[in-house]
């Protein structure tokens, strides 16, 4: 049977490098529904719609065509018809994602994509967000929640954005997880039957085991 695992926590704690490699080695799906989240904020960045304005989000909510890729070695995502992997990721996305991702007419439509690509997984899949295990995919075979302490992740951050200053990419990530964390659609939170991971100390070899071991138990 299909297995489903969920992998929720904060940015920074090494969640899209772990999921991606744990489904590479378990042969399953891979599903990064920030992504996804980031898709629709790119969307309506582009198309003009007033971030600041939760009724126009709503609005627009249904409009652009979202397609995620599910293979862990080449994660892809299209809006109608367009690469966006790249553009996704840029500073003005990262601060307004938070907004748009509080929209519940956003969060019911990305929600309902995520549950069809799930149950469209024959062998399987790795879901990585926010609320996979508490809203999403409340029956997951296995959640997890990865946390680290903030000086870990902004450090981890700071890495990847190459060269960004650490005090504001810390300030930056703290205003979002704590947007993310306080919103009232599911937000970010563990699920009372995940198996919390503090990856502060650890190597990413080392999160990406500890996940596999407990798939395989
Ligand atoms: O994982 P990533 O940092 O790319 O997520 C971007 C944003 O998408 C988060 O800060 C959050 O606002 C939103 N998100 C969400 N629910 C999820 C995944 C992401 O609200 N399941």
């Amino acid at each position: 049977p299909a297995v489903i695992v969920a992998i929720d926590g904060p940015s920074g704690t090494g969640k899209s490098s772990t999921s991606k490699a744990v489904a590479a080695q378990l042969g399953l799906s891979y599903l990064d529904t920030g992504a996804q989240y980031r898709a629709i904020t790119w969307w309506m960045v582009n198309n003009g719609i007033d971030i600041a304005d939760p009724s126009s989000i709503a609005d627009a909510a249904g409009k652009p065509d979202i397609v995620s890729g599910t293979d862990p070695a080449a994660p892809a995502i299209t809006v109608d018809g367009t690469d966006v992997a790249g553009p996704i990721r840029t500073q003005e996305v990262t601060s307004k994602v938070s907004a748009v991702s509080a929209v519940p007419e956003v969060r019911a439509r990305i929600t309902e994509l995520q549950r069809s690509i799930a149950s469209a997984a024959v062998q399987g899949i790795v879901v990585e967000g926010r609320d996979i295990g508490t809203t999403v995919l409340p029956d997951a075979d296995l959640k997890i929640f990865l946390t680290a302490s903030p000086e870990a992740r902004a450090a981890r951050r700071s890495g990847e954005l190459k060269g960004a200053d650490v005090a504001a990419t810390r300030e930056a990530l703290i205003k979002r997880d704590t947007a993310d964390s306080t919103r009232k659609t599911s937000p970010l939170a563990k699920a009372a039957d995940a198996v919390e991971v503090d990856t502060s100390d650890l190597t990413l070899q080392q999160v990406i085991e500890c996940v596999v071991t407990l798939v395989e138990e």
